[in-house]
């Protein structure tokens, strides 16, 4: 039996992605294998939102080129959004692939992976149908991902999603609810809804269906536990959505919500279509609704244009906003977007002291929120067993901070309210409430 080996670069859809392309070569007779090295079929799911992304693929595809030197018969296939952007480009940049395939074009990889050993360089970018059907999901441990939709329609001045992955497609109701009641069955207590813009979900559906009706009808499936979602884009957050995180049980009560920058000239620059005022206002009405509401976000650093004072107005919206957890990246110019053309490109050591000045804040914000947590009462959902303390389970709260706490192995997979005794870098410590 013919082996595969994958490996995975990028966002959680990229990964939910990687789960889907398994299965399809699973279905199609391929078996799982361990290492690069034993394996015919070698895949690279690939990601194109930064530059380091895409040096990182390439560099892991010169050690598999490498191989293949040794091995010819060894087929490598480059699959995702870089793929999809590169195009027959990626032939050129390294003739030893054979076959590319489109964030879209999934379901055609066991075929181009047929066919490879024949024709050299089949490419599949095109829309074969990947978004439609549900996936026989394998089990992977108590979280599972389910996208609810493909692509975006955004066109952020950065950002190179919407060309790699292409325009916004709602998935079926009917297809994510069966997906998510698959998942359940086979194990799965907490599921993660995917999209790149998750509040738009359904615009393409017709008027009843919109994303908050889309939690009510997901929390009603037996077995879930909680339900998490990302990513919300701030421009679409309706008021039944805020409502719906108030009065859904399950939906836990935390949001990813990238803000991008603090600055409005900046934010207007990267097409983002709210002002840190409207920004500020939509925290407020969501810490009203749903108090201790857990709050996470994405900041730029160095965008076009960006002066030392619009960055000073980011690290001053993080000190404000307290934010639980904040991830921030330096702008990459990426080819194809409006961002790659613009003038006023900020100098790499500029960005590098700006990164590093807002990463100190974001660490004392993350503090802060841990330390915030100590004396309350919270619900962790137990994943694994404490590597690190002996009798001690490991899980995490709806805000995603890591809690250790004495426990068996029989709790796995349970929620079990815990007392927060103290903060450590890294996590929370417990004692669990009688269960
Ligand atoms: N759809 C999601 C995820 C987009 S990619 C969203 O809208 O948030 C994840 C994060 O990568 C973005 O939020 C942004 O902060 C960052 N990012 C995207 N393109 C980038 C670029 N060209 N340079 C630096 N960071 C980028
Ligand atoms: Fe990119 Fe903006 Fe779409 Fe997010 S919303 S994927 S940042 S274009």
């Amino acid at each position: 039996m013919k082996s595969f080996y994958l490996h995975t670069f990028g966002c959680q859809m990229n990964e939910y992605d990687s789960e889907r392309i398994a299965q399809g070569l699973l279905d199609a007779g391929w078996q799982v294998s361990p290492d690069a090295e034993g394996a015919d079929l070698l895949l690279l799911n690939t990601c194109t939102v930064r530059q380091l992304a895409e040096q990182k693929a390439f560099s892991l595809l010169g050690r598999w080129i490498a191989l293949k030197r040794r091995r010819p018969e060894v087929v490598i296939g480059m699959v995702g959004c870089l793929a999809q952007h590169l195009a027959q480009d990626a032939f050129k940049r390294a003739p030893e692939i054979d076959f590319i395939a489109g964030p879209r074009a999934l379901t055609r990889i066991p075929e181009l992976a047929e066919k490879a050993g024949r024709f050299r360089h089949g490419a599949e970018i095109g829309d074969s149908g990947y978004g439609h059907g549900v996936t026989t999901p394998v089990f992977h441990g108590w979280q599972a991902r389910v996208a609810v939709m493909e692509g975006c329609n955004q066109f952020c001045a950065y950002c190179a999603v919407p060309h790699a992955r292409g325009r916004e497609m709602s998935r079926p109701v009917e297809d994510i609810l069966q997906e998510v009641e698959k998942r359940l069955m086979s194990g799965a207590r907490e599921i993660m809804l995917l999209g790149q813009n998750v509040n738009h979900y359904g615009f393409d559906l017709g008027k009843e269906m919109d994303f908050a009706e889309l939690l009510r009808q997901v929390a009603q499936l037996p077995g879930v536990s909680r339900i998490r979602f990302m990513t919300s884009h701030p421009k679409d957050f309706s008021p039944r959505l805020i409502k719906a995180l108030a009065e859904i049980p399950h939906v836990c009560q935390a949001l990813h919500l990238p803000l991008q920058s603090g600055a409005d000239a900046v934010l207007s620059a990267m097409r983002r279509g709210y002002t840190l005022a409207a920004y500020r206002d939509l925290v407020e009405r969501l810490r009203a609704a749903v108090p201790g509401i857990g709050l996470s976000t994405d900041l730029i650093v160095g965008f076009p244009g960006e002066t030392e004072e619009d960055f000073q107005a980011t690290v001053q919206a993080v000190r404000d906003l307290n934010f639980d957890m904040a991830y921030c990246f330096k702008f990459s110019p990426r080819q194809g977007t409006v961002a790659a053309t613009l003038p006023g490109a900020v100098f790499p050591d500029v960005r590098e002291k700006r990164l590093g000045e807002l990463l100190e804040n974001i660490r004392q914000a993350a503090v802060a929120s841990q330390a915030g947590h100590v004396g309350k009462r919270e619900k962790v959902l137990v994943e694994e067993m404490d590597p690190s303390r002996t009798g001690h389970v490991k899980g995490r709260t709806p805000i995603n901070h890591w809690v250790s706490f004495p426990g068996p192995e029989s709790w796995l997979g349970t929620e079990v309210p815990v007392n927060i005794t103290a903060a450590y870098p890294g996590g929370l410590l417990g004692e669990p409430e009688t269960k």
